[in-house]
């Protein structure tokens, strides 16, 4: 008689085990401290456990609470762990909606495997997240306040209680969902209560060859917590001082990857070609995360910004080529003497599109405002087409809608 191994059960989004809170807890408003803490989490939150012996067990949603681990679990002394950033987003026509959620999905599932964590079908993670707001989103994101939105944290932690150095036995995905202040409002709030001029964008401080995010070989395309702790230094450092974020830099050529949390984008005419390039450095070398946002502002400008498109719609910005290749803090530098440089920006999730004043390298700033010291509208045009289909004032097959409780 042949033996049958046991079968592994697969993670499963369209069961679950759902206790309900008895003290709802307060919904903070928005611009409040509770809400710029960034953890007031909503009432409920969800939790998958993961055995190597049985695998993915019962989704479970049940009230938000800590987490109980013991002191030994893998996570605490091995970073054996990966996280997502979402959002969801309370459209205009009242519906809630997911941006991309299968790109999360894919993400987290590599990003796992690259933690020695386990994998799963990549399309369940969306289920995951829709029942947590078919549940929190009518009271979290009221349909009285369309165009807000929640952040939502899915993360997979080694849980098991083995100090011993081994991939981890036990496995912990658990899904919350925070309110997160919108920091465009947020600005331009605080700006009519004073008489500052309005921000123009980051200021980016390059980093320098002591510290490096992410090298080839190693993990700094994965979303991972280890990619943070150890340059959070660097990034406190550079808040101290006035800027916004890191720029982080890498090898002897200085190749400019990403900032922060979010990915990098220069708009500049090339010197040779005169030609109009948004460039952005490239996904092969594995130094950057493949970002969501990144990918659609790429298909986006591909699509709505080509030359025959532009031409018929009569746009008053010009077409502009995609290039992914890795770009140098050196030739950042040239085209803004030049005065070739149009326009640089970030990407991200947390942060969405916003424009970059400044980098400083070493000793030196560099404009990267464009001509007459303001951007061109690049990335103003890319964002309200990304604000568009997330809240739903267009359709398109990036949205997943979530159908809620009443
Ligand atoms: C999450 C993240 C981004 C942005 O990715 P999105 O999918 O667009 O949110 C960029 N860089 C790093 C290092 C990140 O962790």
């Amino acid at each position: 008689m042949g033996s049958t191994a046991p079968t592994k059960a697969e993670l499963n989004g369209s069961n679950f085990k759902i206790t309900r809170t008895t003290s709802p807890r307060k919904v903070p408003e928005p611009g409040s401290a509770e809400e710029l803490s960034h953890s007031h989490c909503t009432d409920h939150m969800v939790t998958v456990r993961w055995t190597a012996a049985q695998g993915w067990e019962t989704p479970e949603v049940k009230p938000y609470e800590n987490l109980s681990i013991p002191p030994t679990a893998s996570c605490l002394h091995y970073a054996t762990e990966c996280f997502e950033g979402m959002k969801v987003y309370r459209g205009y026509d009242g519906k809630l909606r997911l941006f991309r959620p299968d790109c999360n999905g894919e993400r987290l599932n590599t990003s796992a495997q690259r933690s020695s964590l386990p994998g799963f079908k990549f399309e369940e993670l969306k289920k995951l997240v829709a029942k947590l707001l078919q549940i929190d989103g009518p009271r979290w994101l009221p349909k009285s306040r369309p165009g807000s939105f929640l952040y939502i944290r899915p993360t997979i932690i080694g849980s098991g209680p083995h100090l011993g150095v081994q991939i981890p036995k036990e496995a912990l995905l658990f899904i919350i969902a925070v309110p997160w202040p919108d920091f465009t409002k947020l600005k331009q709030d605080q700006n009519d209560d004073s008489s500052a001029p309005a921000p123009k964008g980051l200021k980016l401080f390059a980093s320098t060859p002591d510290a490096i995010r992410a090298w080839p070989g190693g993990f700094g395309w994965a979303k991972l917590g280890a990619n943070y702790g150890p340059s959070l230094q660097a990034h406190g450092k550079a808040q101290a001082m006035g800027f916004d974020q890191i720029l982080w830099l890498f090898g002897e050529d200085r190749q400019v990857t990403e900032a922060g949390a979010s990915n990098f984008f220069v708009v500049w005419r090339n010197a040779q070609s005169n030609q109009l390039e948004l460039v952005t450095a490239p996904l092969e070398s594995q130094l950057i995360l493949p970002g969501v946002t990144r990918r659609s502002v790429l298909e986006l400008v591909r699509e709505r910004f080509s030359t025959e498109k532009q031409q018929a719609e009569g746009s008053s910005l010009a077409p502009l080529q995609v290039v992914e290749r890795p770009l140098t803090i050196h030739e950042i530098e040239t085209a803004s003497r030049e005065e070739r440089l149009v326009e640089a920006f970030v990407s991200g999730t947390a942060y969405f599109i916003t424009p970059v004043a400044m980098i400083r390298n070493n000793d030196l700033d560099i404009s990267t405002l464009g001509q007459g010291g303001k951007p061109a509208g690049y990335a103003a045009q890319i964002k309200s087409w990304l604000e568009a289909i997330m809240y739903g004032k267009e359709e398109h097959d990036w949205s997943y809608v979530i159908e809620e409780e009443k």
